[in-house]
């Protein structure tokens, strides 16, 4: 029988699409959403301390065999983009703390039928690389920045390290990557840095996007969320009372918003609350190499045991699909009987 297009477990939806016919593959979980976005993250170390992410002795690091080769990473990759996955972002941890991480970059970025390859960093050792991420074509960068001010950077990373991360976005917008500031939003660290935040979509075309803080700092607590969207967006307000809403892009997980002269836009993304997980577009690949269907679950396929074992690229296809066609409908159900991890090993 002709194989169809679409890897969707269950039945085949017809008739086909215009792309469909072009031969491209689309990938449907259980509850109809289009799964094309893969996070990869490539290690669970990291050279900051972020205290929203792991305590400041760090997390239980993974021995170098526990993680999945560069080898190991490109052929599942593959075989996710064969599938429908179209867009790659690299996290971990932090990407460039790990050895060869360029060549391996290089090699992602050549493989057939990717369409966009991206990045998750802390933008310590970022800035010497810049050149060559965009002759690798990496068009846009997602770069965490709590804060401007140096002494609550060192207060919320524990490493002195903004003017590092200063210079990775000033190289960023030099080279005309688009640039996309991620801050977590924490009571009594960083609310007085909301404005300033704000304050650089003036001059510089940045996306600066608002974060409600998750409970995965590693450390088995967590405080109670108290800057949700909705307080964050009206403490944004209070300053620019005629801040715009703009059309959100298509699977985008922040409410976007522009202030009138401003280069640069606004973003919230209600990570906590999950407003987003009915057009949830995107799976995970831990550093240990499990697939996650949902931030909030517990892994749901060991695709590292399956390679180690010799499984057929048909084998590995078939419990991928199993995974993808029983995900969770939402992050709350994703949740029941999960541990909370550190971010840096789940891949933020
Ligand atoms: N080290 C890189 C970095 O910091 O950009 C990539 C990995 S980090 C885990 C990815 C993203 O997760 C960062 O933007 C970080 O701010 C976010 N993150 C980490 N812990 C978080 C938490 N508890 N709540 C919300 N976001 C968190
Ligand atoms: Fe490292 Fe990123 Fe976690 Fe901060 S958020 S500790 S930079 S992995």
């Amino acid at each position: 029988m002709k194989e169809k297009n679409i890897t969707k477990p269950g039945n085949y939806v017809t008739p086909p699409s215009p792309r469909e016919r072009a031969g491209e593959r689309f990938l449907i979980d259980n509850h109809g959403r289009k799964i094309n976005y893969l996070r990869l993250a490539v290690t669970d170390r990291c050279n900051l301390r972020c205290f929203y992410c792991m305590p400041e002795e760090g997390i239980d690091w993974l021995a170098r065999k526990e993680l999945m080769t560069y080898e190991e990473m490109l052929r599942i990759c593959a075989l996710l983009i064969k599938m429908g996955i179209e867009k790659i972002r690299i996290t971990g941890g932090e990407p460039f703390v790990r050895k060869d991480i360029m060549p391996f970059l290089t090699e992602l970025s050549k493989l057939s039928g990717l369409k966009e390859l991206t990045l998750t960093t802390n933008g310590v050792l970022t800035a010497p690389v810049v050149p060559e991420l965009k002759k690798l074509g990496i068009r846009s960068v997602n770069l965490s920045l709590d804060t401007i001010d140096r002494n609550r950077f060192f207060a919320i990373t524990r490493r002195d390290e903004l003017p590092q991360v200063l210079e990775t976005m000033d190289q960023l917008l030099r080279h005309g990557i688009d640039v996309k500031l991620n801050a977590v939003v924490m009571e009594g660290k960083n609310t007085d840095d909301i404005i300033p935040l704000v304050d650089l979509t003036k001059d510089l075309p940045v996306s600066v996007r608002f974060i409600e803080e998750m409970p995965f700092n590693g450390t088995g607590t967590y405080h109670p969320m108290n800057w949700d969207y909705v307080r964050i967006l009206q403490t944004i307000k209070e300053q620019y009372p005629d801040i715009q809403k703009i059309t959100d892009p298509q699977y985008s997980t922040s409410y976007n918003y522009h202030i009138p002269g401003h280069k640069g836009s606004v973003g919230i993304i209600a990570a906590y609350t999950r407003s987003f997980c009915g057009t949830c577009n995107r799976i995970r690949i831990t550093p240990q190499g499990m697939l996650k269907t949902c931030l909030y679950d517990n892994g749901v396929l060991n695709i590292k045991d399956l390679v180690r074992e010799g499984r057929s690229d048909q084998d590995v296809q078939t419990a991928l699909l199993n995974a993808i066609g029983n995900r969770a409908k939402d992050g709350f159900e994703a949740e029941k009987n999960s541990v909370h991890e550190s971010m840096a090993a789940i891949g933020g």
